[in-house]
């Protein structure tokens, strides 16, 4: 191995893939917009995009990853580990970064090690700097190590789905008068819509890949939801067909090899398939998979 640490782009340790469907077991909510400010367009429509020259409605990979992040800062705040809200101007390479009398942006000083051609230090930099969910979901200046593509409603030979679009007359009321100021109409997706998804991972350790495990877990158990109007209702998403794929040098036969000091080695026998360089698991053995690498995230130990 090369010695850079797993967040380096530059090294690849593995590739591991979640994918399948998610499936709306309630009405869905994806648009531009949230709740309807006041004084906003009277028809909130769902997001589309075409497709095969039919316009559908999707979900965007940037819906899915904020999701995936805002509910993995409860869990990381949940176990005493310290990350950043991923908000514009508030992620970790916006913090203070001290050199001898000077205060400079972290990014600051990674851009400065870069142009001077110093990359193997603006990578122990941001390696050491910045939290668990900056290298997972990225940060400014820095590609995470997810990707979330757009979710699509296709079946499983790609062909393009009808997608029911219900419309729910919202009212709004003014804060001040308490009267009702406006009437306007929501778009949303029906329940039952199935929307492919796939989420890319690379050179994750195994208590990482666990933290995006027990998020797909909450969401599937109806912990969490998704989209807006939840709290009427909205975003009930289960998750069909899962399945799990792995390859690349930490994969060993049915083992999934630590990838930091922290992780631990998974042995996932019986629950995969696999070769030498990659394994993977479909249906309820990706669930046991996903189990076990959840249990690598409950076990880690964050030092504070
Ligand atoms: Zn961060």
């Amino acid at each position: 191995m090369s010695g850079l640490p797993w967040s380096s782009h530059s090294v690849i340790l593995r590739e591991a893939v979640f994918e399948g469907y998610l499936v709306a077991d309630s009405p869905l909510r994806i648009g531009v917009g949230r709740e309807a400010p006041l004084g906003s367009a009277a028809h909130l429509a769902v997001l589309r995009i075409k497709l095969n020259g039919k316009l559908v409605p999707y979900i965007p990979g940037s819906s899915l990853k904020g999701f995936f992040r805002s509910t993995a800062i409860l869990l990381a705040n949940q176990k005493g580990l310290t990350v950043c809200s991923g908000l514009s101007k508030q992620t970790c390479m916006d913090q203070e970064y001290h050199e001898s009398c000077r205060v400079k942006k972290l990014l600051e000083k990674i851009q400065e090690e870069m142009k001077n051609g110093n990359v193997a230090n603006a990578i122990r930099l941001f390696h050491e700097r910045a939290c668990l969910l900056c290298k997972v979901f990225g940060a400014p200046s820095f590609r995470g190590h997810a990707e979330f593509i757009d979710s699509y409603p296709v079946n499983e030979d790609g062909d393009v789905q009808d997608v029911p679009v219900g419309v729910r007359t919202g009212i709004a009321i003014n804060r001040r008068t308490g009267a009702v100021d406006q009437l306007y109409q929501v778009e949303y997706v029906e329940s039952g819509a199935r929307f492919r998804f796939s989420i890319g991972t690379t050179n994750l350790p195994n208590y990482a890949l666990g933290l995006l495990a027990k998020v797909m877990r909450m969401l599937n158990d109806g912990w969490v939801r998704i989209g807006g109007f939840k709290t009427r209702g909205f975003g009930e998403v289960r998750v069909e067909g899962l399945h799990f794929t792995a390859s690349g040098p930490t994969v060993q036969g049915t083992k999934l090899l630590a990838v930091d000091e922290k992780d631990s080695e998974l042995d996932l026998a019986g629950r995969v398939s696999s070769t030498l360089r990659e394994l993977e698991a479909s249906g309820d053995k990706a669930w046991e998979v996903l189990a076990e690498l959840e249990g690598v995230w409950d076990r880690v130990e964050f030092k504070p």
